[in-house]
């Protein structure tokens, strides 16, 4: 197999690790806002077809086509005003890449947002950024004054001739709310619940308004895309999977990190290079979840030999979600460590689904006697009935969220499962008809 590395020249976070300062005089000299107004005066059409030419997908978790998404904005600007929004509400556990985007290379964000509000013609964007990112926030600010500053935001903003703001809003730290229409809810004042889609955010999402959701990292690679051209973006990687990404590596390895990738590298490439390999050496490898605790894990077998990208995490049942890897060896009690990812989700959900509200309670009740040894056998089906009945069926994809590691639980380390569970009493069994319980009683007595 070609082994695939990221050559320096193309890392797009320069000041991943803030070694070069994050203000904007030193993100200048980084490149950023070096040629901003004349990408805009290629015109829409020539930004969101170039961002189609990188197949950029949103680094948000879904891996949706960025420029797919920003031509169902409506062409024309009608009654209602366009707006874009930027998830910055990172609270997916295991994932904290665009924290040091925020704090480290804020100028990238938002030079982002002027071009992505040019092209999917808003005049002002929204951050929403997770409550608990108050030091994180404030820097932002900073950031943007700067820019205000050098007129590179406000009216004509960088002397395009379009005039674009940014206001941060805080969330109150619910995981939910990092769901795009949640977080809409969330903005206009309401509970941070999800809405049915249809319809789609880009015809009615702020206030019934056009409104384009983006991801932070999807949109801060934006402006080094077309400096350097959507065709540079989409030679990097696989094809369908291009360009580079933000990998959070945290969990028992040696030097938990964010580094920024070529898409496809190999899980054990990354984990060895940069986070000094796993506690123990890699055979003390026990699974490893890929993309945020929303993503199945994977076993050691498939962490061999597995590539970090949109499709191979497919094909093997899990999903590259927001590249959260989670590395999990043998000293830990795996069912353990999911019971308590099951606690988190049955804590975070929404309730308005009934598969979700309720079976997210079960599944983590019912690992929970698993990992203290007292669940019987028939759990284990229960457990996976409880999974089937969530996924597929609930308003947003949080349902499939929660049940998807417990899938993965279940696939991968049943016979773990198995050896804590023991057969269920006859006494347990008949429980449901008093009489037959009374029977049994009898039977035993007059034995
Ligand atoms: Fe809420 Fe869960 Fe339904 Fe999503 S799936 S809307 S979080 S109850």
């Amino acid at each position: 197999m070609e082994k695939i590395m990221l050559k320096p020249e193309d890392k797009i976070f320069k000041n991943l690790y803030n070694e070069f300062g994050w203000e904007i005089d030193n993100a200048i000299k980084r490149n950023d806002w070096k040629d901003t107004k004349n990408i805009i005066s290629k015109g829409r059409e020539w930004i969101i077809n170039e961002v189609k030419t990188s197949e950029l997908r949103g680094r948000g978790g879904a891996g949706f086509s960025t420029g797919l998404k920003w031509s169902f904005a409506p062409k024309a600007v009608g009654s209602r005003p366009h707006y874009l929004v930027i998830n910055a509400d990172e609270s997916e556990p295991g994932t904290c890449k665009d924290r040091d985007i925020l704090r480290f290379e804020p100028q990238k964000l938002i030079e982002g947002c002027l071009i992505a509000g040019y092209a999917v013609n808003a005049h002002v964007c929204y951050i929403y950024i997770r409550g608990e990112y108050v030091n994180e926030g404030r820097r932002l600010q900073d950031a943007i004054n700067q820019a205000y500053k050098k007129n590179f935001l406000g009216k004509n903003a960088c002397g395009s001739g379009w005039d674009f703001d940014i206001y941060i809003h805080y969330g109150a730290g619910a995981y939910i709310c990092g769901e795009e229409t949640a977080l809409l809810e969330s903005m206009e004042g309401n509970k941070g619940q999800p809405r049915l889609k249809p319809p789609f955010p880009a015809l009615v999402g702020l206030y019934g308004c056009p409104t384009i959701v983006n991801n932070v990292e999807t949109i801060a690679v934006v402006p080094t895309i077309l400096r350097r051209g959507g065709k540079w973006f989409a030679s990097i990687g696989k094809p369908k999977n291009t360009g580079t990404k933000i990998f959070c590596i945290s969990g028992n390895v040696n030097s938990p990190c964010n580094v920024e990738e070529e898409m496809g590298i190999s899980l054990k490439e990354l984990i060895e290079k940069y986070a000094g390999g796993v506690v123990g050496g890699w055979e003390n490898l026990q699974a490893v979840i890929p993309g945020g605790s929303s993503m199945p894990l994977l076993s050691k077998k498939i962490c061999d030999k597995i590539t970090m990208d949109f499709d191979s995490l497919i094909e093997n049942k899990s999903g590259l979600g927001t590249a959260g890897i989670v590395v999990i060896n043998k000293d830990q009690d795996i069912i353990s460590c999911m019971t308590r990812i099951a606690r988190f989700y049955k804590h975070e959900s929404c309730g308005q689904c009934t598969p979700c509200r309720e079976g997210s309670g079960w599944m983590w009740r019912i690992l929970d006697r698993v990992a203290k040894r007292k669940a019987t056998f028939s759990d284990i089906d229960l457990l996976s009935d409880v999974t089937n009945q969530i996924e597929g069926h609930t308003i947003c994809a949080f349902g499939e969220g929660s049940a998807w590691p417990v899938q993965g639980l279940l696939r991968h380390f049943r016979k773990e499962i198995e050896s804590r569970c023991r057969e269920e009493p006859l006494i347990k069994k008949k429980i449901d008809n008093p009489y037959l319980v009374d029977q049994h009683l009898l039977e035993k007595k007059n034995a």
